[in-house]
């Protein structure tokens, strides 16, 4: 080979650590590394302003935490019960995220995010989903923006270098570990550096890169979070609980859930056919109006699909609208919900007929002053700011329905990590954030947040307290660079260029295969049609992607990643069904058509064989292995102080104070 990185024209730098992703989880590690006396670090990052964190919210965005007010008790220990009881999640990582959580959260608290706290300074919590205290918090629908903000400020006031506008497209083992990463930005394409590559060498390297959005066409996850997951799989690095994801009711236009008050004040939902007819299909699967109204109502704190709330002892419930939506689409038809009427079987003279509710909702409403003719009057009544959002995105829903689907919002697996982020199958290798898989099967709201603290936090104090590593083998990396300029070189050769829309329709066709096969509705026949789909467009990636610009390089590795990622994520879910796995957490296995489901109107039979075990996966030359294990128990541990201070003081773990 006469391949050499130092005559390329690539720029080649190296540090002790970088961060990849510039999200809540990728700014706290920086932060928290050189707070740690660790300052040889890079954050390299697609788009500051890109990602999940900056880009997202909801009615009333959450933070998971230990109580902090009040006088109902609360505990780590308590909190690692309630996470570790979510199924399928280890209870050290559960003791770890409730053990780092008020210490986090006090973080963010001085850093300036403003979470409400009384005259006293407690910081009262609400119950949020699958949270049996009231631990949940929130600085209102933006949550995830403001910490971004806070730690981007806190980041760039230690100035630490920010790579912005580079797309990490490989990681570089050396060493038998993650020795590094190559970027692509398209800024330093030259006559020499052809394709705007350039290489960071790293003795660790810090995976910030978020939830893999793209792999799915109906996703509530910004429009420029994309996908990662893939290369990481490459390098070797496992999978955990892959099958577990949430999806719910989102609008497509501007991508939002439909969650909270949007449903309690009780929409009209409707589909329009191909020849433009308008259809109140919800009537067609609730005949009892009354149970119809509940069950539309009920969505707005039972957001996510649950296989187990469509059918109760014969009622039907909140998660059969999410069947509804999807089976509409599955015909041809759009789907809406419209703010402006009532349901027609509930409008009586021009106002719904309270009636027709039943006492909780309606009881709901009253107390809300919100007894009100419309939906809008009700939501102009009940929460303004839900008007606004959408006004501010260009869509006025006082005049206009909103186009929906069912979405994919979070991935509640991923890459599989230790108690320290560490990457359970590559060393020096630490997914932070939701790209770690570390959430199990039902988790309480807003832990996500929580986790990209707590996640960081913990790899940052294991990188800071870890001797530096020998630097890896030139020709290792040199091998690994002149295969992808020549991966490169084949697609770019073609005079005739592929048009970058082609690239996108691509993606958008990648990821109907997910939403429709490997989503919140999932039949075996479909997994395996869907796993070949998959092949056959890795199998003639080279010529599918030939003619594409150099300047287009990173769109078509984000295409490359999201076959991948969608590849070892499916493969996931058919080895589960075939050991056995059922319907549980956000998503409905089954066999039969969901109009035959629907029609027999029986409880969902759920998974309860798995809840004790997880899921990993590994990747290796096109080929998955899957395996299932028990979880690992909340750990019995040492909490003597004196013996807990004298370990302490043995141990590597560094504070800010060790290395002054
Ligand atoms: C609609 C919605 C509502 C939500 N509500 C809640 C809630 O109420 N409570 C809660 O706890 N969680 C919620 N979540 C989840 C939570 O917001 C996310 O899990 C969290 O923000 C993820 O943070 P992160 O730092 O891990 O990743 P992100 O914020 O997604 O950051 C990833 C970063 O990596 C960059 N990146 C990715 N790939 C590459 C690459 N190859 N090269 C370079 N850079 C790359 C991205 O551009 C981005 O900067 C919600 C999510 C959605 C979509």
């Amino acid at each position: 080979m006469n391949f050499s990185l130092v005559d390329s024209g690539i720029p080649c730098r190296s540090f002790r650590a970088v961060i990849v992703g510039s999200g809540t989880a990728g700014y706290n590690a920086a932060r928290k590394l050189y707070d740690l006396g660790v300052h040889d670090i890079a954050i390299i990052t697609e788009g500051e302003k890109m990602g999940t964190s900056r880009n997202t919210g909801s009615d009333k965005q959450t933070y998971y935490k230990l109580t902090l007010a009040g006088g109902d008790g609360d505990s780590v220990s308590d909190m690692a019960e309630t996470l570790f009881s979510g199924g399928a999640m280890h209870g050290d990582i559960a003791l770890a995220q409730a053990a780092g959580s008020a210490r986090c959260f006090f973080e963010l608290v001085s850093l300036g995010v403003p979470f409400p706290h009384n005259e006293y300074g407690e910081y009262a919590g609400y119950k949020t989903d699958h949270d049996p205290r009231m631990r949940a918090t929130s600085c209102g629908p933006y949550t995830s923006k403001y910490m971004t903000e806070a730690l981007e400020c806190a980041v760039k006031s230690k100035n630490i270098p920010i790579f912005d506008g580079y797309r990490a497209v490989k990681i570089l083992r050396g060493g038998g570990r993650a020795c590094g990463i190559v970027a692509l930005c398209p800024a330093l394409i030259n006559e020499k550096n052809r394709y705007g590559m350039a290489v960071f060498l790293a003795d660790n390297v810090i995976w910030a890169t978020g939830g893999p959005s793209a792999i799915y066409s109906e996703s509530v996850y910004p429009e420029s979070q994309t996908c990662a997951h893939g290369m990481a799989f490459e390098a070797g690095a496992a999978g955990i609980n892959l099958t577990e994801s949430q999806y719910g009711i989102a609008s497509l236009g501007f991508r939002w859930n439909l969650s909270g008050t949007y449903q309690q004040v009780i929409p009209r939902y409707f589909s329009i056919d191909e020849s433009g007819n308008e259809h109140e299909f919800l009537t067609d699967y609730f005949p009892d109006t009354g149970e119809m109204l509940g069950a539309i109502f009920s969505k707005g704190y039972e957001w996510p699909f649950d296989p187990r709330k469509i059918f109760r002892g014969g009622r039907r419930l909140s998660s059969l609208i999410d069947l509804a939506v999807f089976s509409e689409k599955r015909r041809g038809r759009r789907v809406f919900m419209d703010f402006r009427r009532n349901p027609a079987a509930s409008e009586h003279g021009g106002s719904l007929d309270f009636s027709l509710l039943p006492d909780y909702a309606r009881k709901y409403l009253e107390k809300s002053g919100a007894l009100l003719p419309l939906p809008i009057d009700r939501l102009r009544k009940m929460n303004e700011p839900a008007v606004s959002l959408y006004r501010e995105h260009g869509i006025d829903i006082t005049l206009e329905p909103l186009e929906i689907a069912v979405c994919a919002q979070h991935n509640n697996g991923g890459l599989d990590a230790d108690i320290w982020s560490e990457s359970t199958a590559l060393a020096g290798f630490f997914p932070i954030g939701e790209c770690a898989g570390t959430f199990g099967v039902y988790r309480p709201g807003g832990t996500a947040l929580n986790a990209t603290q707590v996640s960081s936090m913990r790899a940052a104090e294991k990188i800071a307290g870890s001797a530096p590593v020998t630097k890896p083998d030139e020709s290792e990396i040199s091998r690994d660079i002149a295969d992808m300029i020549s991966f490169f070189d084949i697609l770019s050769r073609p005079r005739i260029r592929l048009p970058r829309e082609e690239i996108f329709a691509r993606r958008k066709e990648y990821g109907r295969i997910m939403s429709e096969c490997g989503a919140f509705v999932r039949s075996p026949a479909a997994v395996s049609s869907a796993i070949s789909s998959v092949r056959s467009c890795l199998s003639s990636f080279e010529a599918d992607y030939a003619g594409a610009a150099p300047a287009l390089m990173p769109e078509v590795m984000i295409n490359r990643d999201i076959l991948i990622t969608a590849l070892v994520y499916l493969g996931a879910i058919e080895d589960y069904i075939a050991h056995g796995g059922k319907s549980r957490g956000s998503y409905l296995v089954t066999e039969r058509s969901i109009d035959e489901l629907i029609a027999e109107g029986r409880d969902i039979e759920t998974d309860e064989e798995h809840f004790s075990q997880v899921q990993t996966a590994l990747y290796s030359g096109g080929e998955m292995k899957y395996a299932f294990s028990p979880v690992r128990p909340i750990p019995e541990r040492e909490l003597w102080f004196e013996n807990v201070y004298n370990e302490y003081r043995k141990s590597s773990v560094k504070t800010p104070l060790s290395h002054k």
